[in-house]
């Protein structure tokens, strides 16, 4: 049952300590989460100054944030972009570029931050993430695939580090606020009977196995609530998203897969629930942006305005709930049988990241990438990763039969 006992790590006094400004780092700031975390930044410059922002390779909208924002630092992943952005900036700018993935790990890292924005999408994120935890950051976790690929390895990082882990996925921030910490900062969790984790369903909810064939990255992209980047928004197409959620949430709130039932909810306003013993069920609702989550995240055990308009219940005037259509996104049955599989979702995870860059790409169909995740889990034998060498390894390996199933899918196209 439900227990909690992995959040311990929340430290309850994080504004009582002084009045210095918080020094956040936000790793992945050209994306969709990293523009909402600067802006919720940007509304409280009292609490918080920004210390550095980090980008992979996109040296425009870094340029512009960079401008407009005036960080201690910017760090680009790929060198080359980051000699591209040091030569672009004006020679007054008070911002000192890095470039490097070692750049990455040292910013997250660093004695002066408080607080990282966990927010690269996909594996690439691991190294710095789990950096930010082993150095006791208020760690707001955004990358939920580095969670579930290392499992054990980052919780036992979270737990040595000190670090305070918070939620970011809207679900899981809601679970984390229907489920609230007592005065020590410790969860509540006595008497929690289930959890329900909504799912809008996404862009194709309805729609039968034959008529997900032929759908287009355009079309999967096209999230009905939500705007996201591209990775995310197809995985909430396949609704492996939500098995990486479950996964997520067992981490974080000490469970197992049956204690957490899947809703669809397809107008995102619920944002997931707590079914109590004595019959109660507490929810979160709220407009569907990813400023509120973050808000709260960068505020526990406070609450700071985050930009998001008020909820008008008469509006949305009605809240619909079904069952997940298995049969044909079987995504998420694959991560429920993977969950229970020592190292499984590090093996998924990889899995599903080749098969929807293939998608993306044109040289997968959509319905391929439940086939190369499956293909994987079938023969990539696995056991729980012991360290980051161990999940790095098991990454690979798994990153490696997804390419060869592509190749093989495409050729079998071809008739070759
Ligand atoms: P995005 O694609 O919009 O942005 C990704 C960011 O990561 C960019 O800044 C990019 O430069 C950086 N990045 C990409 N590859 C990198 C690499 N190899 N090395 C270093 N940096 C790299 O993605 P997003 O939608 O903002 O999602 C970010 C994370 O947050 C994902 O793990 C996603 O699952 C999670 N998340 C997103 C949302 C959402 O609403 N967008 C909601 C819940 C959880
Ligand atoms: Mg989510």
């Amino acid at each position: 049952m439900v227990c909690a006992q992995r959040l311990p790590f929340l430290h309850w006094d994080y504004f009582l300590q002084g009045t210095d400004l918080k020094q956040v780092v936000v790793l992945g700031a050209t994306g969709s989460i990293g523009l909402s975390t600067l802006d919720v930044l940007n509304r409280h410059a009292d609490r918080f100054t920004l210390h550095t922002i980090t980008a992979y390779r996109s040296v425009k909208k870094m340029l512009e944030l960079v401008l407009a924002y005036e960080p201690v630092q910017a760090v680009m992943a790929c060198p080359d972009a980051a000699e591209q952005l040091a030569s672009l900036l004006p020679a007054q700018s008070p911002t000192r570029v890095l470039g490097g993935e070692q750049a990455l790990v040292d910013v997250a890292s660093a004695s002066e931050v408080d607080v990282v924005m966990a927010a690269i999408v996909g594996f690439a994120g691991l190294r710095p993430t789990l950096a930010a935890a082993e150095h006791g950051k208020r760690l707001l976790l955004a990358n939920k695939e580095a969670l579930v690929s290392a499992g054990s390895v980052f919780m036992e990082a979270t737990r040595a580090g000190g670090a305070t882990l918070l939620p970011i996925d809207s679900e899981h921030n809601a679970m984390f606020q229907c489920i609230p910490a007592n005065s020590q900062g410790r969860p509540q969790s006595a008497g929690v009977e289930k959890i329900l984790l909504t799912a809008s369903g996404g862009p194709f909810r309805g729609r039968s196995r034959s008529q997900l064939v032929a759908v287009t990255p355009e079309q999967a992209c096209a999230h009905p609530n939500w705007s996201m980047g591209r990775k995310i928004s197809v995985d909430s197409a396949t609704l492996l998203n939500k098995g990486l959620e479950l996964a997520e949430a067992c981490w974080l709130f000490d469970c197992t897969p049956d204690d957490i039932d899947v809703v669809v909810h397809p107008q995102s306003i619920i944002h997931s629930l707590v079914r109590y013993h004595d019959g109660s069920v507490l929810a979160q609702l709220g407009n569907p942006d990813m400023r509120t989550p973050i808000a709260y995240g960068l505020s526990w055990p406070e609450r700071i305005d985050a930009g998001v308009s008020p909820l008008d219940l008469v509006s949305v005037a009605k809240l619909d709930f079904e069952a997940p259509d298995l049969d044909a996104f079987p995504c998420l049955r694959l991560a429920q049988e993977a969950i229970t599989q020592p190292g499984g979702m590090c093996v998924l995870n990889a899995a599903n990241e080749v098969a929807v860059a293939a998608f993306l790409d044109g040289q997968l169909g959509f319905t391929g990438i439940d086939n190369v995740i499956a293909h994987a889990l079938e023969e990539v034998s696995s056991r729980e990763p012991e360290n980051l060498a161990a999940v790095e390894a098991l990454d690979s390996r798994a990153r490696a039969n997804a390419e060869e199933r592509i190749h093989k899918l495409k050729r079998d196209r071809r008739g070759v």
